[in-house]
């Protein structure tokens, strides 16, 4: 970008044959060319200097040759100027305006105003900010949290680096996102778009709770996220003060009795079937791993939600996990995958909606498990992706009673949609439910070993 504008004036003074052209900065050139606008292209010509100009220019070229960092400093203030170019992935993102690190320099926003653009779901299209704004932004001191729109804010990549991530900013090719960052941790990837609430973390998706900001020539992540949700996944060693060793597990098969969940009438597949059958399947896995096992319910009964996560807190467990399966009300045949949700943290809304209402501001039980529910949820998706190469429908998080009074790390699982009969068939397969429950056995496995440090 910087080498194409050298050229252009160059090539704009060149003809003027003006004195030492290449140290006039931009103000001491002004005196001697005037931009003009010439059938839709912009040109300089030639302009008479002022009285007394010519002893001031004869200076200004002096002080320009002499002190070349000037020019610089005067790019980097000019509201569409360019950055300098990167200096090194994971550089510091306090250095001064001129010097800014690849990942100070955010890509333009999906969108810039709520009003003006369709807002995606689990995308806020009003939390990015315009280009020019971070070009002629200083970056916040390094470390030290800002507060947007009522809420604590922190400098994702000084974040991430303290996480030991490097960072650097990666072409997508695609007009509204043109950049994106990435932050690397050994072999594992993370990726973010500015103005938006999903990221990838190793390659699967994750909607945190609120969009990723652009502002003071870097980007923000909400404190929430990045301890709730960033650092379980990244680093989930660093939660490990409140970890506590997992011997007890709560399986949670969804609905029951007259509670029939969701239904595939053209098959014949009732959700509360499924689920029974597939925690029944996860029970003996567990166990062989040495865990004691509790089930909500091991028989075709209903039971209220509320008394779900009571039952598994008097039973001791360390972990909480709830089995579904999911039902859309359109585009049936095109909607399949998995989903692993974690309960939404207080003062964020949950993944179906944008908008923080006075609801979301009221603290519940599910709240105090934050880090390792995150932990848990994340590491039971990914086997699940792993496992049975089912699309991606996310890792998300959503204010489901059961996730909201759970009193222990609590996690939802939908395994696949009954509403689409090609997975609603594989589902209805006892080998297809083992191998659901292998690959949440798994995930399991990985959340205990990281919760009892040896990950
Ligand atoms: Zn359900």
């Amino acid at each position: 970008m910087m080498t194409a504008m050298t050229t252009k004036t160059r090539k704009d003074i060149a003809p003027h044959r003006v004195p030492h052209r290449a140290s006039l900065c931009a103000s001491h050139r002004a005196l001697l060319c005037a931009p003009t606008a010439t059938a839709g292209a912009r040109r300089h010509v030639w302009r008479k200097p002022r009285a007394g100009a010519l002893p001031l220019l004869a200076i200004c070229a002096l002080a320009c040759c002499a002190f070349p960092e000037t020019q610089t400093a005067a790019r980097a203030q000019q509201p569409t100027g360019p950055l300098s170019a990167p200096t090194r992935p994971g550089g510091d993102a306090s250095a001064p305006a001129g010097t800014l690190s690849a990942p100070t320099r955010p890509a333009p926003p999906a969108a810039t105003s709520a009003g003006k653009h369709r807002v995606n779901p689990g995308n806020d299209g009003n939390q990015g900010a315009p280009a020019r704004i971070l070009a002629r932004a200083r970056p916040a001191p390094t470390g030290r949290p800002i507060t947007l729109d009522g809420l604590a804010y922190i400098n994702l990549v000084h974040f991430a680096k303290e996480l030991g991530c490097t960072a650097a900013w990666k072409k997508t090719g695609d007009k509204k996102n043109p950049e994106i960052l990435v932050l690397s941790k050994g072999s594992r990837r993370y990726e973010f778009t500015v103005g938006s609430r999903e990221f990838t973390a190793d390659g699967v998706r994750v909607f945190a709770g609120s969009a990723i900001r652009a502002t003071r020539g870097t980007l923000w992540m909400s404190r929430i996220d990045a301890t709730n949700l960033f650092e379980p996944i990244v680093a989930p060693a660093n939660g490990r003060r409140s970890a506590t060793p997992l011997k007890i597990i709560a399986i949670d098969a969804g609905h029951g009795g007259i509670d029939k969940g969701k239904i595939n009438e053209r098959l014949k597949i009732f959700e509360k079937d499924m689920a029974l059958d597939t925690a029944r399947r996860l029970k003996p896995l567990l166990e062989k791993q040495g865990f004691k096992v509790v089930m909500t319910r091991a028989t075709d009964k209903k039971i209220e939600l509320a008394d779900r996560p009571e039952f598994a807190a008097k039973a001791g467990a360390g972990l909480f996990v709830s089995i579904h399966y999911n039902s859309v009300e359109s585009n049936l045949q095109n909607v399949s995958g998995i989903e692993v949700y974690r309960f939404t943290p207080r003062y964020q809304a949950p993944v179906s909606r944008t908008d923080v209402r006075i609801e979301d501001k009221i603290g519940n039980p599910g709240d105090a498990h934050g880090f390792w529910s995150s932990v848990a949820a994340y590491d039971i998706h990914r086997a699940l992706l792993a496992g049975l190469k089912a699309p991606d429908r996310a890792f998300k998080h959503h204010k489901f009673a059961v996730l909201r009074l759970a009193k222990c790390p609590a996690v939802l699982v939908e395994a696949g949609f009954l509403s689409n009969d090609a997975e609603a068939r594989k589902i209805n397969t006892p080998a297809y439910r083992q191998k659901i429950a292998e690959a949440i056995a798994a995930g399991i496995k990985a959340y205990a070993d990281a919760a009892a440090g040896s990950t």
